[in-house]
């Protein structure tokens, strides 16, 4: 994640407390407080939504677009904190003047506003919610900004719109409202590069297609992702799948897993010279620098890998590649693999089969590479189960947090709440509590 974004989300964020404690003659603090906690909360779900927009610029400001989802889901989150204190630290203040039907409307709406939040953030973080129904509730979202926005506009506080607070909040809740309609707009409105399928392949129990752009194609670097929707396919919702081949002829290829609805009926519903239209590329998912690096892949996680690993110059710093499957047959691309490792010197596979009795753990990644840990820059793609089992183990051989990079395959990620039980549970079974 890019600090530069977090800075700016944060001093954005508590710009208005400095903006309202000018405010001449205000005596009631407690109340101020409460008013800023509503500015705070719009200046957040604005964010929010900026976040959610996928333009070219948020990866550059904040990272790629794995981790900007990771912020809009913690800016959604703050933001019903605050409007949440809000509602219950009384912002009422004595000498406003006599309330209109309009300002009554401004607290209805800001009331619905706020048990609508609390209902959707709830939803946004139960992972359980199949993707298809949490995405409407999820675009439900913007409305209850509209509502919040309706309520800052018309609502009695001890600040007119013209003054500093009241521009540079509407401000923002200008830019979170363009951000909303902009993300409504139909998916084949918004830019994207056109292809046709012209190969499909089984390989490891995943569906391979390679795809040749109609015109001018997308420039993707290795470790890259796009977002595909496939046309005439049942559900046509746009799905984040990595490049695992970039050809020079202009040509890419994706490989799916069939991990849930979709994926799973993909497979019946692509052919070939089939239209697939194409945003991105995203994401920050870059070789690491010059040192020594390990590379760690868990399944379909090999994707990005392919594409570093045909990239990979034969003079650049040796590297071990950990692909980590069930089986040999579960392995996608095994032999392409296979043949790039026989013409890069420098690049080592291990191949870990559980089916065959071979996991990795932290200890064999530091025993097999045989690299001095501390120097080594590790990269991880594959389940966050797995990426949390092997962390711990490789912190522990020096690899630092700096040091350990990894894609979310995940844009939608709970708030821990699995694990926090797994750890309560953990504890109570220890202490016999
Ligand atoms: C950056 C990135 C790169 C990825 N690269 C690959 C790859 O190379 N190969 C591969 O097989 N998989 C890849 N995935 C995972 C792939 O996107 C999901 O497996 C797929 O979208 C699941 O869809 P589904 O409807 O079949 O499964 P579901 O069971 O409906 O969903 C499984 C999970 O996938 C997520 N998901 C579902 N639909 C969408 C959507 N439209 N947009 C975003 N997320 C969604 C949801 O969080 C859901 O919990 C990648 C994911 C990300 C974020």
């Amino acid at each position: 994640m890019n600090p530069i974004g977090l800075v700016l989300i944060s001093t954005t964020t508590l710009f208005p407390a400095y903006q309202l404690a000018m405010l001449p003659n205000v005596e009631d603090q407690i109340a101020l407080f409460s008013q800023y906690l509503g500015l705070a909360a719009l200046v957040l779900m604005a964010w929010g939504q900026v976040l959610s927009t996928r333009l070219p610029g948020v990866e550059t400001i904040f990272g790629g677009l794995d981790r900007v989802y990771v912020l809009h889901k913690w800016a959604g989150i703050l933001a019903m904190a605050a409007v949440l204190l809000h509602d219950t630290i009384d912002a009422e203040m004595d000498g406003l003047g006599r309330e209109t039907a309009l300002n009554e409307l401004a607290e209805t709406l800001g009331e619905l506003s706020l048990y609508g939040l609390l209902i959707l953030v709830v939803i946004s973080v139960a992972t359980f919610i199949p993707y298809h129904l949490w995405k409407w509730t999820h675009k439900a979202m913007g409305g209850l900004f509209a509502a919040g926005t309706f309520h800052f506009i018309f609502i009695l506080k001890p600040f007119s719109m013209n003054d500093p607070a009241g521009l540079y909040t509407a401000g923002f809740c200008a830019i979170g409202l363009a951000s909303y309609l902009w993300m409504l707009l139909p998916d084949g409105v918004r830019p994207s590069r056109a292809y046709d399928i012209e190969k499909l392949e089984r390989t490891g129990g995943a569906l391979a297609i390679s795809m040749q752009p109609k015109g001018k194609g997308l420039k993707p670097t290795p470790g890259q992702f796009g977002i595909f929707r496939f046309v005439g396919a049942t559900k046509p919702e746009p799905h984040p799948f990595s490049f695992s081949n970039i050809g020079a002829d202009g040509s890419i290829r994706v490989t799916i897993k069939a991990l849930g609805d979709f994926t799973t009926d993909l497979g019946n519903r692509v052919a070939i010279g089939q239209r697939v239209e194409i945003q991105g590329p995203f994401g920050r998912f870059r070789r690491a620098g010059d040192r020594s690096q390990i590379w760690i892949a868990g399944g379909i996680g090999i994707t990005p890998f392919l594409t570093w690993a045909r990239a990979l110059s034969v003079d650049a710093r040796p590297v071990d590649l950990f692909f980590c499957v069930r089986s040999r047959g579960d392995a996608p691309h095994l032999q392409e693999l296979e043949e790039v490792v026989q013409a890069k010197p420098n690049l080592r596979l291990h191949l870990f089969a559980s089916e065959e009795g071979s996991r990795l753990t932290a200890d064999l990644v530091a025993e097999l590479s045989d690299k001095d840990m501390s120097q080594a820059q590790v990269s991880f793609c594959g389940p966050v189960s797995f990426r949390q089992a092997l962390q711990p183990g490789l912190r522990r051989h020096g690899v630092s947090p700096r040091s350990f990079h990894f894609e979310e395959f995940e844009f939608r990620t709970g708030i821990g709440l699995k694990r926090l039980a797994a750890w309560v549970s953990d504890q109570r079974r220890r202490t016999g509590i």
